[in-house]
């Protein structure tokens, strides 16, 4: 499985904001941004200067976005072309495809503290979709699929540890959750209000039309 291997609070620090890659760790003063609010590296602190061109903020903002989901580069790309394909706004199509992605589901309905986290269930076998076990963290889950914890893997300490953090109000409108039997549904496919109001995909959209 391709990943980032290298410190993950260092990618936040990069891009200046939390992207939330470690779960609860996030939530405190432990929080690597709260400690040390400057980039990573000598020039971090004050030294000198990068002039922020079109595309240095459009290169910023996409890498952003790939850091917040664990994709590299290729897949990301993939994303966009079939974004492109389909009809509707490409940059909101983009982050439908991201945001309906299996483990990033899993996460939003509260079974896994982080998106990491949440690939690691799928890549184990824990996560089933309409009661089959699917273990590909890209898996794109339509409207309308049950997602659930396999039945002997409801008592990992981390989903539990998860569960008891997460509250079912806070899930998002398009997804369904009963916490108790670890099971989830999507309800429909995600408007772009649903999602991440932070991410600015239209100048990411501008980026891959250079
Ligand atoms: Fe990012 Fe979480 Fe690390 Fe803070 S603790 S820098 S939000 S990964």
């Amino acid at each position: 499985m391709a990943r980032y291997i290298n410190a993950v609070c260092k990618l936040c620090r990069r891009e200046g904001e939390k992207l939330f890659i470690k779960g609860s760790k996030c939530n405190t003063e432990k929080c690597a941004v709260e400690k040390k609010p400057y980039p990573p590296g000598e020039r971090g602190r004050g030294g000198a200067r990068t002039r922020e061109t079109d595309y240095l903020i459009q290169l910023r903002e996409k890498q952003k976005v790939k850091r917040i989901y664990g994709i590299l580069e290729k897949q990301f790309k993939n994303y966009f072309k079939r974004a492109l394909k389909m009809k509707g706004i490409t940059g909101t199509n983009l982050l439908v495809f991201l945001e309906t992605r299996l483990d990033n589901i899993v996460y939003l309905l509260g079974f896994a503290e982080s998106r990491p986290q949440a690939r690691q269930l799928v890549n184990h076998g824990h996560i089933l979709v309409n009661e089959k076990k699917m273990k590909v963290p890209s898996y794109q889950v339509k409207a309308g699929q049950e997602i659930e914890i396999v039945k002997k893997s409801k008592k990992i300490q981390a989903v539990a540890q998860s569960i008891a953090q997460s509250s079912e109000t806070e899930i998002p409108r398009w997804l369904q959750v009963d916490h108790k039997e670890l099971k989830g549904k999507v309800i429909s496919l995600p408007e772009r209000e649903d999602i991440d109001q932070s991410i600015k995909e239209q100048i990411i959209v501008e980026l891959y039309s250079r």
